[in-house]
């Protein structure tokens, strides 16, 4: 028997005010003309409308069914999704930061399907965000529809407001971690999963 639970605007977003896309066009178009964009040649002219497309589209999850399942088997060891690529922007600059997200559980009565774990991700990525609290929100996600016995998350992204402003420092990774119940408190299973996020 599958339970399914419907996602479309996660209910924890920020703000659920929905996407304005003239007035976001219009916003870009002011903002465009205030840094000296010149908007009236052919190339530029539909610029505005692209910008709030891109950065709409950026902050939109596709909406998904998270199916669980009963965990039959008894299966009792890490279910890990390694290296899911995902992009989100950054609250504080609207700077995309791009990476992948290790996502991995200790099954308890249910399981997920591993194309869900990818999704999450993708639910937490598209809205403005800073790494830590997406991080957080994805395991906690995963601890309230399954109730794993644990749970692990580990995040690693660059992020183009260090690499190409401020700082200046391309390449930098920022890596972010939740853990919680037998994978942050269990010796062997944290370094189990911790291990299988570094090793490919
Ligand atoms: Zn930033």
């Amino acid at each position: 028997m599958s339970d399914v639970v419907r996602i479309g605007a996660p209910p924890d977003a920020p703000d659920s005010a929905e996407i304005d896309l003239p007035a976001a066009e219009a916003a870009a178009r002011t903002l465009l003309e205030a840094l000296g964009a010149d908007l009236e040649g052919e190339s530029l002219r539909e610029t505005p409308r692209r910008v709030a497309a891109a950065l709409a589209e950026m902050l939109t999850p596709r909406p998904f069914e998270a199916t669980t399942f009963p965990n039959d088997e008894g299966y009792d060891e890490l279910v890990i999704a390694r290296s899911i690529p995902f992009h989100s922007l950054c609250e504080h600059h609207v700077l995309p930061f791009v990476g992948v997200a290790h996502v991995g559980y200790l099954p308890g009565e249910r399981i997920i399907g591993l194309s869900k774990l990818a999704r999450v991700v993708e639910m937490y990525a598209r809205r403005l965000q800073v790494q830590e609290r997406m991080t957080v929100q994805i395991a906690n996600w995963l601890e309230e529809t399954l109730a794993p016995r644990g749970v692990g998350v580990v995040l690693e992204a660059e992020h183009l407001c260090m690499s190409l402003r401020g700082v200046k420092k391309p390449g930098t990774r920022t890596v972010t971690s939740a853990l919680l119940g037998t994978v942050r408190d269990d010796v062997r299973t944290r370094e189990e999963f911790l291990d299988l996020t570094r090793h490919g």
